[in-house]
């Protein structure tokens, strides 16, 4: 681990750093002042020394001269007890140690004492020699003793000399003591010194003490909280007190700064969660918001065994709404949608019930309390019956239905993600039985599900198995009742399951994309169909065309005026033999597009008719915009025309309105010689249905053809 210095501990080093150099300093002045001390000691010492020295000398040479003079008579005359008298008067004197008088050639002959043993003896110390030779005062010094010599004279005559020995330790007593005082004197100073060093550094040490406490106080402790701040922001804790400061300094503008900061890092916060959790156009919330509100629910309810139902509300068809209206349109009712359901929401299940959009036109609602199943039934009802109220917006009516899935919580599923899907299969099952309607999730559902799953697996490698294959139903005109051509339908054959409807598979073939491949493949095999027909059948009649369906999936993918040529080609089928078979939600939304691929296909003469016609939103204004050579009219006008004057009207109009634009109307499902008749009488042009043949294989189909009289 890297080592870390926090900013009190930086301090704490620097303050430390300053008072042991500040100590260090103090005690060198300290050693020097010791050093100092005997340095002044030393001096005082050689000086008094001197002084001493300077004194004797003078003391001893004028004594040692008037003593010459004084034996110079007693020398004179030999007179030795005058001579002794003289040499003990002098031993005597204070700081006296030796006196001796000697002859010219430095024979001593008398020292002081009373019997005077080395009388006649020659001085043969080591200062003799300087002595004895000396013709004049002379003064030597050993470390003891200062040597002071004369010669005795009378007249120049030089009788001998006297030698005074004075010890020069004598009055050192005094020196002593007045050293020792000064030296008393010099280590109180000294002592008065390092006690002021001392509380010096005593005072430098609490001053570094204060001074680390007020940079605690007054940097670290800001700074710090300042850190921490910053650390609980840094992971997510945007509601932590900011640190506040009245300080007009740096400081002080950085914590406010600060604070500002934090605020505005919060309030982004906000509203990013905002926006992330709440749907942009209703403000209800949204598909993360209650997946997180659901996970909490339910570890809640799981606890003390209460239950919860999820509706997931699904609008029938409101691609078409946006489509053909404008998605301006589309949001407003989504809106009023979006508004209703919450009323009701809040009317049957509650305050606590909670509504958001899952993204387009699907809306999920949760209600718990009580007996939720009760509650979901009547909330699912009034769902239903309420969206079906007409929505007026931009002074029009839009009518829509509304499919409802419930699950249930336990019963259904125990986790959020289980929960979810069972609602979606929920709602998926309305869809599947009719629409506008609620459905309660049940396992077999579930199994509903995987089996379009499988379905889907299976579908992917009919073709090539040959399990599909395509059948053929008649087409007459209305006015001679002569045979003019064929749809074509697909069928399959499960090797299993044996025939599954064209209502099922088509739909899985649709959704799973499928229908891309199958189409084309269709397509190919209606062409050779039409082009065998076309050479088997020899009644000689008009020639007969084929019209294939054309899922609106195919339109977006691929080329089709290209599949389609290819077809044609590889079939030697000439193009006007061939019509195409388009739902009106195929021909909505991209009309632009659109227009320009059935261009390109009309151009070669392949036919386009539109299927289903009258069950969509786009009404015969649609017809203009679009060019199309035809229109299917729904057979769920058919059923009815005989009895609904409703139905009937909508026919003839869409008879007279395709005429005046110059296109064929066809009508499916004619089951009856009624219909034929009335929609004969109203100049329908061409029809279908089981009155006039059923479905049938292709050679069923070449035989009818080739009957040489109408049917
Ligand atoms: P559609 O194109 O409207 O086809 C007409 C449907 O009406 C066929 O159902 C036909 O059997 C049925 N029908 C004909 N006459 C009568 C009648 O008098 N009464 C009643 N009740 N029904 C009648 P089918 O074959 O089940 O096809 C259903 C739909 O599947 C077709 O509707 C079409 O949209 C689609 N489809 C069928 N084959 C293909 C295909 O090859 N490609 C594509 N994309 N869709 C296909
Ligand atoms: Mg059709
Ligand atoms: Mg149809």
């Amino acid at each position: 681990m890297k080592l870390r210095l926090g900013l009190q501990a930086q301090f704490f080093a620097m303050v430390a750093l300053s008072v042991v150099s500040v100590a260090a300093l103090m005690v060198l002045f300290w050693v020097r002042q010791q050093e100092m001390q005997s340095l002044v000691e030393d001096v005082s010492k050689q000086a008094t020394d001197q002084v001493l020295d300077a004194n004797l000398h003078g003391r001893a040479e004028t004594g040692v001269e008037r003593l010459a003079e004084s034996l110079a008579n007693p020398l004179y005359y030999f007179d030795l007890d005058q001579v002794g008298e003289i040499a003990r008067a002098t031993l005597r004197q204070p700081g006296v140690r030796y006196v001796l008088v000697y002859d010219a050639d430095g024979n001593i002959l008398h020292d002081g004492t009373p019997d005077i043993p080395s009388y006649g003896k020659r001085m043969d110390d080591a200062l003799a020699r300087d002595a004895i030779a000396a013709r004049e005062l002379h003064t030597q010094t050993t470390p003891r003793v200062m040597d002071v010599s004369a010669p005795v004279l009378i007249g120049d005559a030089r009788l001998g000399g006297v030698r005074v020995g004075f010890d020069r330790l004598d009055g050192r007593g005094v020196q002593e003591v007045v050293i020792a005082t000064l030296r008393k004197q010099v280590r109180e100073l000294g002592h008065r010194q390092l006690l002021a060093i001392l509380l010096l550094t005593g005072a430098l040490l609490t001053l570094g003490g204060v001074m680390l406490a007020v940079i605690q106080r007054s940097m670290v402790r800001p700074i710090s909280q300042l850190a921490d701040s910053a650390r609980a922001i840094e992971a997510g804790q945007f509601d932590t007190e900011m640190p506040v400061s009245r300080r007009q300094d740096e400081l002080g503008d950085l914590v406010r700064a600060f604070a500002r900061m934090g605020q505005s890092v919060s309030r982004h916060n906000r509203d990013i969660r905002r926006m992330a959790y709440t749907d942009a156009l209703t403000g209800l919330g949204n598909r993360l918001s209650f997946r997180e509100f659901l996970d909490a629910r339910l570890l809640q309810l799981d606890d003390i065994g209460e239950q919860l139902a999820l509706l997931f509300a699904d609008i029938d068809d409101f691609k078409r709404i946006n489509d053909t209206l404008g998605h301006d349109v589309g949001d407003e009712v989504l809106l009023q949608v979006a508004h209703r359901i919450s009323r009701v929401a809040e009317d049957i299940g509650g305050a606590d019930a909670r509504v958001a959009r899952f993204g387009g036109d699907e809306f999920v609602i949760l209600v718990e309390g009580g007996n939720v199943r009760e509650i979901a039934t009547a909330l699912a009802e009034r769902l239903v019956t309420v969206l079906a109220e007409p929505i007026a917006t931009r002074g029009r009516q839009v009518f829509m239905g509304t499919s409802v899935g419930i699950t249930l919580f336990p019963d259904d599923a125990a986790g959020a993600t289980a929960l979810l899907k069972n609602g979606d299969i929920a709602m998926y099952q309305a869809k599947v039985a009719g629409k506008n309607c609620y459905r309660f999730y049940s396992r077999a559902m579930n199994e509903a599900v995987e089996r379009r799953v499988h379905l889907e697996n299976e579908l992917r490698g009919a073709w090539d198995r040959g399990e599909l294959r395509l059948v053929y139903q008649p087409v007459y005109r209305l006015a001679d009742q002569m045979l003019v051509g064929a749809e074509a339908l697909l069928r399959w054959r499960h090797r299993e399951q044996g025939v599954i409807a064209p209502s099922v598979f088509i739909d899985v073939a649709e959704q799973s994309g499928l229908i891309e491949t199958i189409g084309p493949q269709v397509m190919r095999a209606a062409c050779g169909d039409a082009a065998r027909w076309e050479r088997e059948a020899t009644s000689g009649l008009s020639p007969l065309f084929v019209s294939v369906n054309v899922s609106p999936r195919q339109l977006r993918s691929g080329d089709l005026a290209k599949m389609v040529e290819a077809s044609l080609r590889d079939a030697g089928l000439p193009a006007d033999r061939l019509h195409i078979e388009l739902t009106e939600t195929a021909v909505i939304g991209d009309e632009a597009h659109v227009s320009q691929l059935l261009s390109r296909v009309r151009s070669m003469g392949v036919k386009v008719w539109l299927d289903d016609f009258g069950t969509g939103f786009s009404g015969l204004s649609h017809l203009r915009r679009v060019p199309v050579d035809g229109v299917k009219i729904d057979r769920s006008f058919i059923a009815d025309v005989l009895r609904d004057p409703d139905d009937l009207a909508l026919t003839s109009a869409i008879i007279a309105m395709a005429h005046s634009l110059g296109i064929t109307v066809v009508a499916e499902g004619v089951e009856k010689e009624g219909q034929y008749a009335l929609l004969r009488e109203r100049r329908c042009d061409l029809a279908q249905g089981y009155w006039l043949g059923h479905p049938m294989e292709l050679d069923e189909f070449i035989a009818l053809a080739a009957k040489p009289v109408t049917a």
